[in-house]
């Protein structure tokens, strides 16, 4: 591995491919073993620093379609979160059912799996059939994986049913020094950001864009009012960013005063504290507050000058969802990908059918709306919203700081990068951006 990494430091990424190729290396683990650790214990009080682990595993066998990828960065997501406290299922499910569709999904099926669903790296090697990209490139990874055998998935990438997440659903993903990845996971590596800034937007940036952009999702438009939930944090530091570009007029939701300040300096001028106003959208477990939604939706209205919301980006769930309907307006539509806070949703029926709006479910992105999503990122129209940088020896508190809130956008680990701050390649592009890339990384 050593010589991999002192190649890539030294620019001499031709010789990558024909360096040997490890026979194990560093990955972050959950085991199989341990899926009932937690058992008794509220979510909340899960913790990743227990489940997550660094071991040395053994590296794949390369498949055709496949690219085995040096990884210098990778960041911690909401579902590394779920994946290291087994909820709402354990991921070893998905391996198993995974393993039994062929000879080459067979090798996931392990007692570990590596998880991870960003990367930023270098193709180390590609396997039979790869044509497009070769060993020596720069790359980051998004994580959809398909099979693309039925002829369902072949107008839209997300429709294949054996669509998958890379590194949640399956195994060997970007938390480690080494990755397998499917070659149709590739793009371009921006050249003016660091390996960990460019491995930061991956698939939040990416679901993002579907749920608010894309004609699969949202479809926003010049002028459209969009609320934006968790406004700050992963999926919402992006969602704010693709609303100010395309002339949408965000609203956003966070629960600080420090995050509003986060927002703001992104150019968001409409915020919403949710703390301070101290919203109890429920009464109890049971029964959700109309006038609550309603107090939300008149401070909405004070907001935006009298105007009710056109596109709602959803993900906290069951908490807010009621809410989120109520203040849609009359045609509106409520893009969701999640349920953070529960995902048995209650809402009232009426102010949808008798308002005429619409729920639309968004999950991750096809490689096209992800294609266009790192577009952004490599022209400096999107800059990736990375707060916190750590070893991957510390990943377990990186996954704990996302896991309990603590943390604000995006959370990076160093994996073959020994330190912060290397990979640029074009110094001209990063210095034209380098403002905003600083003020959207808090610095
Ligand atoms: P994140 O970085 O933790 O950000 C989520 C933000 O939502 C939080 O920072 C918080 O912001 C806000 N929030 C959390 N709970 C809330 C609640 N009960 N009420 C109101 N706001 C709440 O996580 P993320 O990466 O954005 O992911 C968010 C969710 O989306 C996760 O469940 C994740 O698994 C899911 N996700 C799904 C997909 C997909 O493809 N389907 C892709 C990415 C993420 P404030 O405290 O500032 O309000």
């Amino acid at each position: 591995m050593k010589e991999i990494l002192d190649a890539i430091l030294a620019d001499d990424l031709e010789a990558v491919g024909s360096l040997p190729v490890p026979e194990s290396y560093r990955g972050v683990t959950v085991h199989k073993d341990e899926v009932d650790m937690f058992e008794g214990r509220a979510s909340r009080d899960k913790d990743p620093r227990e489940s997550l682990h660094v071991d040395e595993v053994a590296t794949p066998e390369l498949g055709p379609g496949e690219a085995l990828i040096a990884v210098m960065a990778s960041s911690i997501n909401f579902n590394t979160v779920w994946t290291s406290i087994f909820e709402p299922v354990s991921t070893f499910g998905f391996l198993e059912r995974y393993g039994k569709l062929n000879e080459l999904t067979r090798r996931h099926d392990l007692p570990y799996q590596v998880i991870g669903s960003d990367l930023a790296g270098v193709v180390l090697r590609v396997g039979p059939g790869v044509s497009k990209w070769k060993p020596g490139q720069e790359v980051v990874a998004h994580c959809l994986s398909v099979e693309l055998e039925d002829a369902a998935g072949h107008d839209d990438t997300m429709m294949d049913p054996q669509q998958r997440i890379w590194g949640f659903e399956t195994n060997f993903g970007g938390l480690a020094d080494l990755a397998l990845v499917k070659a149709n996971q590739l793009m371009p590596k921006a050249p003016h950001l660091t390996w960990e800034e460019a491995a930061a937007p991956g698939l939040v940036n990416s679901t993002a864009y579907r749920q608010l952009v894309s004609h699969n999702g949202g479809n926003m438009k010049q002028g459209d009012t969009v609320l934006i939930w968790g406004a700050s944090g992963g999926l919402g530091s992006y969602a704010t960013q693709y609303a100010l570009n395309g002339g949408a007029i965000p609203v956003c939701v966070v629960s600080s005063p420090e995050k509003a300040d986060i927002v703001r300096s992104m150019g968001a001028e409409l915020v919403i504290d949710r703390s301070a106003e101290g919203y109890q959208f429920w009464k109890d477990e049971h029964e959700q507050d109309p006038k609550e939604w309603q107090r939300f939706g008149k401070r909405i209205r004070e907001l935006t000058g009298g105007e009710d919301i056109d596109i709602v980006f959803e993900h906290p769930g069951r908490e807010t969802f009621g809410a989120s309907i109520y203040v849609t307006k009359r045609g509106g539509t409520i893009t969701t990908c999640a349920s953070t806070s529960g995902y048995m949703h209650t809402y009232d029926n009426r102010y949808l059918w008798m308002s005429l709006k619409r729920i639309i479910g968004s999950h991750f992105a096809n490689y096209r709306e992800s294609w266009e999503a790192n577009r952004l990122i490599t022209k400096g129209f999107v800059h990736p919203t990375l707060s916190k940088v750590y070893a991957m020896d510390d990943v377990g508190q990186a996954a704990y700081d996302v896991h309990r809130n603590l943390h604000q956008g995006k959370v990076g680990v160093l994996c073959l990068a020994p330190d912060e701050g290397l990979g640029v390649r074009d110094g001209a592009l990063r210095e034209k951006h380098l403002t905003e890339i600083n003020r959207f990384r808090g610095v």
